[in-house]
Parts: C-alpha cells; sequence; structure tokens
C-alpha cells in the first residue's frame, strides 16, 4: 500500500509538472515542425535524411507532449453513450498496417451490444496504446485476439491477448508507474495514460496477466454508468 501511495503521489507531481510544461513545448514544436517541412520542399537542400530524422524526433517529442497532457489534464466532463465497436473498428483500422508489416494479425470479436457511458476519444487512446504494446512485444508475428462483452455483473469487459515476449512477474506491479519501460526509445507514459484513463476517468479496473515468452492478456472492466445517472 505505501508503494501505491508513493505511485500516486509519483502521478501527481508528473501531473502538475506536464500541466506546466507541456503547453509551452507544443508552440515552439510546431514552428520548427513548419520550418523543417519548408526546407524539405526547398529543393536546392541535399541533406534530405537529416531533415526527416528532424521531423520525425519533432513527432516523437509531440507524442510524449501529448501523453503529458493526457496525464496532466482534469478529467470526467465529456461522458457519452457509445459503443465498444466505435472504438476498437477505429483503433484496429488504424494499426492494420503497422500490424500486418510485422506478421501480427488481428481476431477481434466485439459484441455489437455492448455500449456504456464513457469518453471516447480518451478510451481510443487506450487501446491504442495496448495494441500498439501488443505489437511491440510481438517481433515474430502472430495474433492479437480482442473480444467485448457485457457481464452479468453490469460491466463492459475488454480482453486483449497477445503472442508477445511476455511480462516477468515482478514487472508487472511496475506497469503504469510514470517512465517505467523497457525499450530503448520507450517514453514508459503509454500505460501511465491508460491507468489514469480506466481507473480514475472511468472508475474501472485494469489487470495484467503475463507469460514470458507465451504472451500478455490485458483485462478492462468499465462500469456501465460510472457517474451514476444523476450526473447525466
Ligand atoms: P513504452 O511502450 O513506451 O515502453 P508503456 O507504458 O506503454 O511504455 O509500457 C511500459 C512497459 O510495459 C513496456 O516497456 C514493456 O516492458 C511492458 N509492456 C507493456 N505491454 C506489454 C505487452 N503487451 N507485452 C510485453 N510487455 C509489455
Ligand atoms: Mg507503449
Amino acid at each position: 500500500d505505501e508503494e501505491y501511495i508513493l505511485k500516486t503521489e509519483k502521478m501527481s507531481v508528473v501531473g502538475e509538472l506536464a500541466a506546466g510544461v507541456a503547453h509551452e513545448i507544443r508552440n515552439p514544436l510546431t514552428s520548427l515542425k513548419g520550418f523543417v517541412q519548408f526546407l524539405g520542399e526547398d529543393g536546392t537542400l541535399s541533406n534530405h535524411n537529416i531533415l526527416r530524422i528532424m521531423s520525425e524526433e519533432i513527432d516523437r517529442i509531440n507524442e510524449v507532449v501529448d501523453e503529458l497532457l493526457l496525464i496532466a489534464k482534469p478529467q470526467g466532463k465529456s461522458f457519452k453513450e457509445i459503443y465498444a465497436a466505435e472504438i476498437l473498428d477505429d483503433v484496429l483500422l488504424m494499426l492494420k498496417e503497422t500490424a500486418n508489416a510485422f506478421h501480427i494479425q488481428f481476431d477481434a470479436n466485439i459484441d455489437p451490444g455492448v455500449s456504456f457511458s464513457g469518453n471516447k476519444n480518451h478510451l481510443k487512446q487506450v487501446f491504442l496504446n495496448l495494441v500498439k504494446n501488443s505489437i511491440e512485444a510481438m517481433e515474430f508475428g502472430g495474433t492479437i485476439r480482442i473480444w467485448c462483452v457485457n457481464t452479468s455483473d453490469g460491466f463492459a469487459e475488454f480482453i486483449l491477448e497477445d503472442e508477445g515476449e511476455g511480462i516477468e512477474q515482478d514487472r508487472i506491479d511496475k506497469l503504469g508507474e510514470p517512465f517505467f519501460t523497457t525499450k530503448e526509445r520507450g517514453t514508459g507514459l503509454g500505460l501511465t495514460v491508460c491507468y489514469k484513463i480506466i481507473k480514475e476517468e472511468h472508475r474501472g479496473t485494469i489487470q495484467f496477466q503475463s507469460q514470458v515468452g507465451k504472451g500478455t492478456k490485458v483485462t478492462i472492466r468499465l462500469p456501465l454508468d460510472p457517474l451514476g445517472k444523476e450526473n447525466v
């Protein structure tokens, strides 16, 4: 429990810092990106590789800023009735090409009747981050299974199962901790964003089960009406 308090404190420190810094970074980045693009279109410059790398690095910083902003922003205002399929169809479409490039297929089974009250864009971000992690864990290809059902006790339950490298047991506790990453170019913020959106914003749960060398299973449960009728 002490660890949990530490984690929460760390998250609020990160949150405060993020809110202040992220906005200040966004504007100069946007103008840098514009200038780099302009130079790329200027035919007199020969070093297009450097410009391409600069542009990619700017995109990367922008992604980190987006993640920090998502962690920092106050949550829970824009809830609407949404279908699980609206979220997952979009996310899988967005990642289909990347998945194909790594010989990964999606096997999705989304009950079309599952709907609940939530923040659509934030939940898209959650599944985008989770499926990306699965793709990044599946060096040798395979199948990512996703299914979604209504449980009899009033939850929308999402299960995402990959055939990736898996996560060692003692690392599972660290998931969601800001900046925890095992990747050379990871931010360690993807799951922090997921935890914030699922647990704090939607009052849901997120749970990881994993076997090293076999794969990882993520179970998310969202209460069908997290705010209660009086707030609708
Ligand atoms: P990042 O992807 O930038 O490293 P995340 O917060 O998304 O940050 O993930 C943190 C860490 O959790 C990853 O670096 C990885 O070690 C581990 N992880 C998350 N999802 C998976 C998965 N599906 N399979 C294996 N490891 C995972
Ligand atoms: Mg990630």
